[in-house]
């Protein structure tokens, strides 16, 4: 546990922060006492989640201990999407540079082309998160690659989508005994990926829409490093051309690490409804390069090549940037979706502005809530002279989400680690 501050109310914090002004569709949703239904905690199946053992490995606590020293870096901003069914946050990182202002605000107005991964669906294979963890460590370096990346693209990286699967030692499923890779279109959709949903509809509704989307996996008894290659007759010639082209452009940075396209084909009849995949191809088309990687069981002992997270990391990661610089956005064939069905608990959009609060008169008693990042209201009060003075109901055990708002519009949300509450300014 990495939070060392207790709270003792009443608790006075100075606002030092700008604000993003939204002017949102969704932003009255956002502005409810529970933002997101706080489900019953659900008892996960006896049988198939019952590793007695302490998990697979790259558990929960391990993804927070991460989080904080990552969110240290001004090119990161920590946010989470909504939450699991047991009520884990969906933590999601933005990793770019000119982060307005560095770490503070939730969403960012640029123009940069977004790679968005996600990982650990599978609780089991914990080798996704390694990944997960390796690219990020490379996209926060110091390194020229590191810095020209972060320059050009904005990177939106969601290590962990099924934490309480991994808590419960579940190999496959979440805490419904649901598999949420095969789950995108289900009725209703599970918390988890209705979340994942949103983030991706909202993601693609913004000015920089996804351009290259991963989904990263670990087979366990396969001994190659593969993508799952989309077949045209599920997709169309041209998208199989595209991913081609895809696959050859990430194995160009890891020399014999990563399998040629035809090591796996798929759809090769039909195009399934159930994958994150099928999300993209079915609503935008050639437009997205949305694939499944498999990376490989690094406990298998017959299996040398194992491991190796940095190297697959930075070639997902190089070759993806190549993939975009290389082809220009592609006119979709399909109709999107106009908007999200699927809100997260503390999402909006953004439109332009931003100043400082305390320059600001007309903020003064402007009203403002404090949540968990799983939509747990925990305190809430209006500004007074650019500070907030709150008893929370209950003592902050981890990030917090701050919301304020106006006329029932969010008018901002910072995600604020609790021990740096007493420090100032934030
Ligand atoms: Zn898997």
């Amino acid at each position: 546990m990495y939070i060392t501050h207790t709270f003792s109310a009443p608790v006075k914090v100075t606002v030092y922060i700008f604000l993003f002004i939204y002017s949102s569709a969704h932003a009255t949703d956002q502005w409810a006492d529970t933002p997101y239904p706080i489900p019953e905690l659900l008892k996960a199946n006896a049988e198939t989640c019952s590793m007695s053992v302490d998990g697979w490995g790259y558990n929960f606590s391990d993804l927070e201990k991460n989080l904080h020293h990552w969110a240290q870096s001004p090119f990161v901003l920590v946010d989470s999407i909504g939450q699991s069914i047991q009520g884990r946050p969906l933590y999601l990182l933005t990793i770019t540079n000119g982060l307005i202002p560095a770490k503070r605000s939730a969403e960012i107005i640029t123009d940069k082309p977004r790679v968005f991964i996600h990982a650990r669906t599978h609780p089991s294979e914990v080798q996704s998160s390694r990944i997960a963890t390796e690219i990020i460590t490379f996209l926060l370096d110091t390194t020229l690659a590191s810095h020209t990346l972060r320059e050009k693209f904005v990177f939106n990286i969601l290590p962990m989508y099924n934490p309480d699967g991994v808590e419960l030692g579940c190999e496959r499923v979440n805490a419904a005994d649901i598999n949420l890779e095969s789950a995108f279109d289900a009725n209703p959709l599970q918390p988890e990926t209705a979340a994942l949903k949103g983030a991706f509809q909202r993601a693609m509704n913004s000015e920089n829409p996804i351009r290259v989307a991963l989904n990263l996996h670990s087979s366990k008894n396969i001994c190659r490093r593969f993508f799952f290659f989309h077949q045209a007759n599920g997709t169309s010639e041209a998208f199989a051309g595209l991913e081609k082209d895809f696959i050859r452009d990430v194995q160009y940075y890891f020399p014999g690490g990563i399998e040629d396209w035809n090591l796996f084909t798929s759809w090769s009849n039909s195009t399934p409804s159930v994958y994150p995949e099928s999300f993209f191809w079915n609503n935008y088309a050639e437009t997205v390069m949305a694939l499944t990687f498999e990376d490989i069981n690094d406990q298998d002992p017959s299996c040398p090549i194992a491991g190796a997270f940095d190297s697959t990391a930075k070639a997902l990661i190089l070759g993806s940037a190549d993939y975009i610089r290389k082809h220009s956005p592609f006119a979709s064939t399909k109709t999107p979706p106009p908007d999200s069905p699927f809100p997260g608990p503390i999402h909006s959009t953004p439109h332009g502005l931003f100043f400082p609060l305390l320059n600001s008169a007309e903020y003064e008693g402007r009203p403002w809530k404090l949540f968990t990042p799983h939509g747990k209201l925990i305190a809430k009060g209006v500004l007074q002279e650019g500070t907030l003075i709150f008893n929370p109901d209950t003592t902050p055990t981890g990030p917090l989400i701050f919301l304020l708002a106006h006329n029932r519009k969010l008018l901002s949300r910072l995600f604020i680690i609790p021990n740096n509450l007493t420090d100032n300014p934030w």
